[in-house]
């Protein structure tokens, strides 16, 4: 029923970068197979055998590192204990998270297809399936969603600010302005997570590269010069504000 043909295409890893799959089932069995599967195609999988795990899992990556998203893709099953996969899909858009989701499901009725899709699922699969069928899908998924991510990052708008980053060009109050690579490496990832507190330690890693030799007051000096060019009273910053204690946010 579910066979484990082996492929004969690029995977992920022949492309020098490991996709990192989610797959939550709470069926061993299956869940044992798609780990399985996944990983010869080169994958990195993480599994979650219930709805509440998922969501823990999903949400780890706002607190705990500084990725965009943990997941490249995740594989739902429709039926789970704790919160069912429509609730968790809900969810996870809901939280504006855009990581694609494939859907399984035991029942094939057009409902649930149309449902799951509904949800914010990316696509839908019913059981039972071969895995190559699968893995051909979330290639599929995944290839999708390089091409988007690296075609359109999203123009950053917040209050008068507006952040081009294919451009590279800030607007402050409809003016151009001049921001060094750095301010401006530092102002787009404020700009993508807003409301986000950042240690130094945690802008130093993300912004100058685990490698930089250097101190702390970088960033405090870059923040000044930011505030400069951004705020209407830099000594009252209402964009990049001090959090006391630990670090800076942005609005
Ligand atoms: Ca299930």
């Amino acid at each position: 029923m579910y066979t484990n043909e082996s492929t004969k295409y690029a995977s992920a890893a022949d492309i020098g970068q490991k996709s990192r799959v989610l797959v939550v089932e709470d069926e061993e069995l299956i869940r044992e197979m798609l780990v399985l599967a996944l990983e010869e195609e080169g994958y990195e999988v993480e599994t979650a055998i219930d709805g509440r795990l998922a969501i823990e899992q999903l949400q780890s990556f706002d607190s705990s590192n500084n990725e965009t998203t943990a997941f490249d893709l995740v594989i739902l099953d429709l039926m789970l204990p704790q919160i069912n996969g429509l609730d968790i899909c809900r969810l996870v858009r809901h939280q504006g998270n855009p990581v694609p989701i494939l859907m399984l499901s035991a029942k094939g009725s057009e409902t649930d297809r149309v449902l799951g899709l509904e949800v914010g699922a990316d696509d839908y699969l019913t059981k039972p399936f071969s895995m190559r069928e699968l893995v051909a899908r979330c290639r599929a998924l995944l290839r999708r969603q390089r091409l988007s991510t690296a075609t359109q990052a999203p123009v950053l708008n917040y209050k008068e600010i507006t952040l081009y980053p294919q451009e590279c060009r800030v607007l402050v109050r409809s003016e151009e302005v001049n921001l060094s690579p750095k301010e401006f490496r530092l102002l787009e990832l404020f700009m993508s997570y807003t409301r986000r507190v950042w240690s130094r330690e945690q802008l130093l890693d993300q912004v100058w590269g685990p490698d930089f030799v250097g101190d702390s007051k970088t960033v405090d000096v870059h923040i000044r010069w930011l505030r400069e060019k951004l705020e209407q009273d830099p000594s009252r910053p209402e964009y990049i504000v001090t959090v006391r204690g630990f670090g800076y946010r942005f609005g």
